[in-house]
């Protein structure tokens, strides 16, 4: 078997959440050894998102993690998904020993060869997200074949101003840092927790998808939907709704 795959999804209720669980849930389909980590940032788990990730047949656990009230309650942009992250790093600290973590994002887009590329990841990989920020890509740059800063169209004086669905780290690296976690800081979410592993040179970042040259994930955004009409039922669809 090649090495296993853990992909943290973090979800949370809402209108578009049953749809965007069962696209990504078919696209992992296509991926041996993977074992998906849906994390709802709820105080309980929902038997609709229980039944829609049964459905689509890819192994999983399905945790919950709230977002801490204090931050819920703020009018400034929230921490979103960091409670659901920071509970898929516990679980693979109990439970995995090998292969490699992907936060992936419940709305984004993924080609599944980057799947099979971030399993032999070493240490830290990384590689270029499409549709980030107006200029539309975020990516390490590479320069002779080094990597040699990055480009986003936020720098925001981040160390690593990279994107979540840009990066992806070996489980026994992690392990090897048992204080690593992702920060309850917006904007600063991917930078905290690549900080957090402690310092990386750059030649020990592993720059996947054909050095950095194709764009295999993309940070998509979905438009938010009025819920459902109680007249155009669909069983799995509108009943998600409170
Ligand atoms: N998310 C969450 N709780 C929230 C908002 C978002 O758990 O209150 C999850 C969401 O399902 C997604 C991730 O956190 O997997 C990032 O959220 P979103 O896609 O809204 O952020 P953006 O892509 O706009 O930065
Ligand atoms: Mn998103």
């Amino acid at each position: 078997d090649p090495p296993p795959l853990y992909i943290i999804t973090p979800t949370y209720r809402r209108p578009e959440q049953l749809a965007e669980l069962t696209r990504l849930g078919y696209t992992l389909k296509h991926v041996v050894n993977l074992l998906w980590l849906v994390i709802e940032d709820a105080n309980k788990t929902n038997p609709l998102v229980a039944h829609t990730l049964d459905r689509i047949g890819v192994p999983y656990e399905y945790l919950v993690a709230p977002m801490p009230e204090e931050y819920k309650a703020t009018k400034r942009a929230k921490p979103r998904g960091v409670s659901n992250r920071n509970r898929g790093l516990d679980y693979l600290r109990a439970n995995a020993s090998e292969g490699v973590l992907y936060f992936a994002d419940d709305d984004n887009t993924y080609d599944i060869s980057i799947f099979e590329q971030m399993r032999y990841i070493q240490k830290v990989g990384m590689w270029p997200v499409g549709l980030v920020t107006k200029t539309g890509v975020s990516s390490p740059i590479i320069r002779n074949g080094k990597l040699d800063g990055y480009y986003d169209g936020w720098i925001g004086g981040r160390k690593y101003p990279v994107d979540m669905a840009g990066f992806a780290v070996s489980v026994k690296f992690l392990h090897e840092r048992p204080h690593a976690k992702m920060p309850f800081k917006p904007g600063y979410e991917e930078d905290g927790f690549l900080r957090s592993l402690g310092p990386l040179a750059n030649a020990e970042i592993e720059l996947l998808a054909d050095q950095c040259r194709d764009i295999l994930t993309w940070h998509t955004q979905t438009k938010k939907n009025p819920p459902a009409s109680p007249v155009n039922f669909t069983r799995y669809g509108q009943t998600n709704l409170e």
